[in-house]
């Protein structure tokens, strides 16, 4: 899609003990040298596991990266855990205001903002999220509340190469439940449309990935939609099989 490099990112959440490094491992194993030249991909576990992930991935094509930061350097904050700090492990990526932060951290679009003003600062690229929820989207709101998740938490003068933006319906993330290509090219084109109001020609450098319930039986159609440029997975990436499986839709 316009020489955007497709990323499929792994978001494990809460899930995994040191025992599941070697899924880590399967997954790097497991991409094909030509799959690996055509997409970049990406697996964000717990912070617990950063740096032995970091050491598994080494030398290969997948990168590392942490699900949640707090947007200062430093500071008397307890238990949390900044943009430098995953850096120092070796991270090269952070997911910026997932929906579950949102709902169950109080994560609004100006701390967004901040946050990914953070990882850039830390010279992490962020996967800035963003999403409707069932009840927005009967309404007729869902162009509006994503467009101004976008604009609220964008950082002014974002490019391709510090940022990418991530498409998550509420509703369809874990539920088994996904939209028609005709709804996400809906929300992606508009999405595309808002980052060039936001960022100018650097717009068309941003990818736009699609996130909720991606597994392996849809994720051809899925990443075949206009403007999708790669996946954000959940349950599917704790499995190295399922994820492959995904990763492989761009064979
Ligand atoms: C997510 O939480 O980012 C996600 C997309 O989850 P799932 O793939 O499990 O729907």
């Amino acid at each position: 899609s316009e020489g955007r490099r497709p990323l499929v990112a792994g978001n494990w959440k809460m899930n995994g003990l040191l025992s599941s490094v070697p899924t880590v491992e399967a997954i790097r194993d497991g991409l094909s040298p030509a799959l690996a030249d055509k997409i970049d991909v990406l697996i964000c576990p717990p912070a617990t596991l950063i740096s032995s992930c970091v050491a598994a991935v080494y030398g290969s094509v997948v990168a590392i990266g942490g699900q949640n930061l707090h947007a200062r350097p430093s500071g008397a904050f307890t238990g949390s855990i900044s943009a430098e700090m995953f850096a120092d492990l070796g991270a090269t990526y952070v997911i910026v205001g997932h929906s579950e932060r949102r709902a169950y951290h109080y994560e609004t679009d100006d701390g967004v903002h901040a946050k990914a003003l953070g990882a850039r600062r830390a010279g992490l690229r962020g996967i800035i999220c963003v999403g409707e929820t069932m009840e927005e989207r009967q309404q007729g709101r869902a162009l509006d509340i994503v467009r101004a998740q976008l604009a609220i938490g964008l950082p002014k003068g974002a490019t391709g190469a510090d940022t990418v933006i991530a498409y998550e319906p509420v509703w369809a993330i874990g539920s088994g439940r996904t939209p028609t290509a005709t709804e996400i090219a809906e929300v992606h084109a508009s999405l595309r449309e808002m980052l060039d109001k936001l960022v100018g020609e650097e717009a068309h450098k941003i990818r736009i990935l699609y996130g909720g319930s991606v597994k392996p039986s849809n994720a051809r159609e899925l990443m075949a939609v206009e403007n999708v440029d790669g996946a954000l997975v959940g349950g599917a990436s704790l499995v190295a099989e399922d994820f492959l499986g995904i990763c492989r839709a761009y064979e």
